[in-house]
């Protein structure tokens, strides 16, 4: 039998979920309460605790940090503290960060916990009568007698627990204060699920994590070198004139060096080290793709995936995806548009023949009348701010005029967040829905993009322009195409970044997110929805 931690059963009984996304999905991350945790458990988290002889007639004793295992019971685990009594029984007392329930009790989790743990020592000759927590936010200590009630809940739990390694993600708990303190609630989206799984009845609460104080760093240009000293990444740039810039690793949430950027095997470990993703562009914004520290272990998703290729739900996603993109795009021309156009009125009808397309060639005829349609209102737009703006059609690799070069540079960026959403959950980004297979192509990226291109690209572009934050003549004819200038680049990619930190109300679960969170958010439910723990992937439309 496989032995399982005490702590997972702790888990287990705090909530099934939890320990099946730990475990199973193979999702960790630490939030203020894991981190509380693990400081008030420092002074006993000191390896090398031993146990005293059985019934040895001894001076009272105490040992921390014992770890103990029993292949009968099928359970190993650390006790913080073994403390023992004139009498020559002892007991086992574990650290808890918070307060106990109502001031005297132990929570059902702690109890069980301590329970194992004192038949761990019973099973090595030990007599236990009893079991202590002692909390912290009180520092107080609840001794409890050991009772035979106790015994067959903690050994039910322990036969519960195990049964969660063989099975599906059980579902999340229902409206539940546990949730709100819970580090996974981010990845859990409880009541996100529950909503879609259980009706439109559920009460979201918004347990998102809140923004970290880091943020994306781009380095433009080329010849600009990049090293680390004392976790601090050094920009030097080909100029000498210019000034070397020092950025602190902890206010980096990703690097993104565009261009030839000379990058150090150094500073790339470092990068890894603290999770900071390593983003490659040419300097035109081509994207090339990003490293980064490891990826998802929830292998299931990645299976389901690859089962639901070019199957009948992979229709369906990309049904969902290219009608909501329609609805988006005539949503930004029906805020900017200043002329009449009928486009309106025909976006509205591909979009719905979008929704019920019997095939991906009907819907790629559908996206490809839209997007005519679309694009040239869209070039009318910018054209009236500056005619030297007005677009040839959609055009790239290279651009060939100044909106199309602001628009490749913004889907590249857009292309890079969604490929990092993507790994984040577990999903293959190259491996699309919708896009076909091609060497090199982040083909689910580009999926998962469809509907948020005209909402975070094409209206940074529009307000770039129409605040003639750039200007014509920010571009650089080269041969057959266009490139940005470096200024260019700098301020539309601050404008992107600016874009990304909106804070919108999420159109399906109401509430406040940005949009960084929402493409997380997104490429979540659709790993829900790939491995059948939801059924339909959420619309993402804007009003
Ligand atoms: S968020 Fe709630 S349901 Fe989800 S794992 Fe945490 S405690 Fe369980």
């Amino acid at each position: 039998m496989e032995l399982i931690p005490v702590r997972n059963v702790n888990t287990f009984v705090f909530c099934p979920r939890l320990l099946w996304l730990e475990h199973v999905g193979g999702d960790f991350v630490d939030n203020e309460h894991t981190l509380e945790g693990h400081f008030v458990h420092r002074r006993v988290d000191k390896p090398g605790g031993k146990l005293n002889a059985p019934n040895e007639e001894d001076e009272p004793w105490h040992t921390r940090s014992l770890w103990l295992s029993d292949d009968d019971l099928g359970i190993t685990g650390k006790i913080d503290l073994v403390d023992a009594e004139e009498d020559g029984s002892c007991f086992p007392v574990d650290t808890k960060k918070g307060s106990p329930k109502d001031k005297s009790e132990l929570w059902p989790a702690d109890r069980v916990q301590l329970v194992l743990q004192a038949l761990l020592m019973r099973a090595q000759g030990m007599r236990v009568e009893k079991v202590a927590a002692y909390y912290n936010a009180v520092r107080r200590r609840v001794v409890v007698e050991l009772t035979t009630e106790m015994i067959s809940e903690a050994l039910d739990a322990l036969a519960d627990a195990r049964k969660v390694f063989e099975m599906e993600p059980p579902p999340p708990l229902e409206d539940s204060p546990q949730c709100r303190g819970c580090s996974l609630n981010q990845i859990c989206l409880p009541d996100e699920v529950n909503a879609l799984t259980l009706g439109e009845d559920t009460k979201i609460k918004r347990v998102l994590a809140p923004q970290t104080d880091s943020l994306p760093l781009y380095v433009v240009g080329g010849g600009t070198r990049v090293g680390v000293s004392k976790n601090t990444l050094i920009i030097t740039p080909r100029d000498a004139e210019e000034d070397i810039r020092k950025v602190g690793l902890d206010m980096v949430s990703e690097l993104n060096l565009l261009g030839g950027v000379q990058f150090t095997t150094q500073t790339l470990q470092y990068c890894l080290g603290r999770d900071i993703p390593v983003s490659f562009f040419t300097t035109g914004g081509w994207y090339y793709g990003s490293t980064f520290s490891t990826m998802s272990r929830n292998v299931g998703v990645r299976i389901s995936q690859y089962e639901h290729h070019d199957k009948e739900l992979s229709l369906r996603v990309a049904q969902q995806l290219i009608s909501d993109k329609v609805h988006n795009c005539r949503v930004l021309l029906r805020r900017n548009a200043t002329n009449e156009s009928d486009t309106l009125k025909r976006l509205k009808m591909l979009r719905r023949e979008a929704e019920k397309a019997d095939s991906k060639g009907s819907l790629l005829g559908y996206e490809g009348d839209a997007a005519r349609r679309y694009w040239s209102d869209f070039s009318d737009m910018v054209a009236e701010v500056d005619d030297a703006f007005e677009m040839k059609g959609r055009n790239r690799r290279p651009p060939k005029d100044a909106t199309n070069a602001l628009l490749s540079l913004g889907y590249a960026l857009l292309t890079k967040d969604c490929t990092r959403a993507l790994l984040n959950v577990g999903l293959d980004p190259y491996l699309g829905m919708y896009h076909t297979t091609h060497h090199g192509r982040p083909s689910l990226s580009l999926d998962l993009m469809e509907p948020f291109r005209p909402l975070i690209v094409d209206s940074t572009v529009l307000q770039v322009i129409k605040r003639r934050e750039i200007q014509a003549d920010d571009v650089v004819r080269t041969g057959q195409g266009v490139m940005l200038k470096d200024r260019a680049r700098k301020t539309f990619i601050g404008a992107y970044e600016r874009r990304m930190a909106d804070a919108i109300t999420h159109p399906v679960f109401e509430y406040r997110i940005d949009y960084r969170r929402v493409l997380a958010v997104q490429a979540r439910l659709l790993s829900r929805f790939l491995t059948g723990e939801i059924p339909t992937l959420p619309a993402f439309r804007t009003r």
